[in-house]
C-alpha cells in the first residue's frame, strides 16, 4: 500500500517535474517516512567478514566468512574448526591413536573397521593414485618417513631403495560395505599427508554451510575451498606464493579468482633442506623415493579440495607436460612453475589469474 502511493506520488511529481498542490507534498513526504521506516526494518543486517586462524593439522587454519553477526560468525567458525579437530585426530599420521596409525600397525596382519570420513578420504587418495598412475601413492609412507625437514638429514640411499618395495597403493585392500581398510603387505604404511587437508578443508566449508554461513572460505595452509561471493559482492581472491621469493615484494607471483572452487598449491618451499646446491624436499617420487624434480609448484583448481590436493602433488610429481595431460584429463585447471621456473597454465585460468607485476 505504502510502496503504490509513494510510486504514484512520485511518478506524478517528476512527470511534471513540479510539485502542484501543497497537499501532494505533505502526502508525498509521509508517504516517503512510512517508505524509509519500512525498508529500514525489512532490510537484512548489515554483512561484515569475519576471520580465525588455528593451528590444527600441524599447520595454519584460517577461515573467513560473511555473516550479519559476531556470534552467527563465531558459531559457524566454531563447527568448522571442530571439523577439522577431528579430523586431525582420526588422519594424523604422527600419532598412535588415530584410526591411520590403527591400519598402519596392522598392516599385512589384518584390516581395521574405520569411520565413514577415513574410508571416504583413503578411497579418494587410492582414486587420485590410479588417475595419476602412481604419481600420487597413498602407501608413500615408508619413504616420506625416512625424511626429517627439521633435523635437515638426508636418509641412506639403501634406506630409501629398501623400502621402494613398500610403495604401492594396489596393496590397500578396502571392502567398502564393511568399512575396512586392510594393508596387504607388513611395513606398508599409509601417508595422507598429500590429501588431508584439502578434505578437511572442504569438510570445514560444509560445516560453514550447514550453520547458515553463505559466503566463506577456509584456508588449510595451501589447501583452500571457497564458497560464495564476498561482502562486496565480489568473489574470493588468494595469492599464489612465488616458490623462489627474493625480496620482500615478490612474496606472491600471482592471485588466482574463486568461485565456488578450491585450489590447492604444492611447491619444494614448504618443507626442504639445500645441501650443496642440491635442493631436497617433501614430494617424493614413488618410483625412486627422492623427491620429484619437473616442478617448483603446483596450483590445481577444481570443485574440492580433496582433489585439489591431492592432484597438486600428482601433477608435481609428473612434472609439467604429463602434468598438464593429466589437468586436461580430469577438466581442471592449473598454473605450473617448472624446475626452470617457466609458467604453463590451463586455457580456462587464463580470465582468473593476475600476475603480480614484478613476477
Ligand atoms: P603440503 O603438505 O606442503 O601441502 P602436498 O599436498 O604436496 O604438500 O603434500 C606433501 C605431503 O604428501 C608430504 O609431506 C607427504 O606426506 C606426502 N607425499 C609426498 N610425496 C607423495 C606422493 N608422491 N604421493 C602421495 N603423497 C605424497
Ligand atoms: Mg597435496
Amino acid at each position: 500500500m505504502i510502496k503504490n502511493s509513494y510510486t504514484l506520488h512520485v511518478t506524478r511529481y517528476t512527470s511534471k517535474n513540479k510539485c502542484t498542490s501543497r497537499v501532494t507534498a505533505v502526502t508525498l513526504l509521509t508517504a516517503y517516512c512510512l517508505l524509509l521506516a519500512v525498508l529500514c526494518s525489512c532490510s537484512p543486517k548489515k554483512e561484515s567478514l569475519y576471520r580465525k586462524t588455528m593451528i590444527l593439522m600441524d599447520t595454519v587454519v584460517t577461515i573467513h566468512v560473511v555473516a550479519d553477526s559476531e556470534e552467527a560468525a563465531d558459531r559457524a567458525m566454531a563447527k568448522a574448526f571442530e571439523a577439522i579437530g577431528k579430523l586431525d585426530m582420526l588422519l594424523n599420521f604422527f600419532s598412535d591413536k588415530s584410526e591411520l596409525a590403527l591400519i598402519n600397525r596392522n598392516a599385512g596382519v589384518s584390516g581395521v573397521r574405520v569411520s565413514p570420513e577415513t574410508l571416504e578420504v583413503i578411497e579418494k587418495a587410492v582414486y587420485a593414485s590410479e588417475q595419476s598412475g602412481g604419481a600420487f601413492d597413498v602407501t608413500i609412507g615408508p619413504e616420506s618417513s625416512l625424511w626429517n625437514f627439521v633435523t635437515r638429514a638426508k636418509p641412506d640411499d639403501k634406506a630409501v631403495s629398501e623400502k621402494l618395495g613398500l610403495v604401492n597403493y594396489r596393496l590397500i585392500d578396502l571392502a567398502k560395505e564393511k568399512s575396512v581398510v586392510a594393508l596387504k603387505k607388513k611395513g606398508m604404511l599409509i601417508d595422507l599427508g598429500g590429501i588431508a587437508k584439502g578434505y578437511a578443508a572442504d569438510r570445514a566449508a560444509e560445516a560453514l554451510k550447514r550453520h547458515g554461513i553463505k559466503s566463506g572460505l577456509v584456508a588449510v595452509a595451501g589447501d583452500i575451498k571457497a564458497f560464495g561471493l564476498k561482502q562486496d559482492g565480489k568473489p574470493w581472491r588468494v595469492g599464489i606464493r612465488n616458490p623462489r621469493q627474493k625480496g620482500k615484494d615478490d612474496e606472491i607471483l600471482a592471485t588466482i579468482e574463486l568461485r565456488d572452487m578450491a585450489i590447492s598449491t604444492s611447491g619444494d618451499y614448504e618443507r626442504f633442506f639445500i645441501i650443496d646446491g642440491e635442493r631436497f624436499h617433501h614430494i617424493l617420487d614413488p618410483r625412486t623415493g627422492y623427491p620429484a624434480r619437473g616442478c617448483q609448484s603446483v596450483s590445481v583448481m577444481a570443485k574440492d579440495g580433496v582433489s585439489t590436493d591431492s592432484f597438486s602433488t600428482a601433477v608435481f610429481v609428473l612434472g609439467p607436460e604429463k602434468g598438464m595431460e593429466l589437468l586436461k584429463h580430469l577438466g581442471f585447471e592449473g598454473m605450473i612453475v617448472d624446475k626452470e621456473g617457466k609458467i604453463h597454465i590451463t586455457p580456462g585460468i587464463k580470465d582468473k589469474i593476475e600476475f603480480k607485476r614484478n613476477s
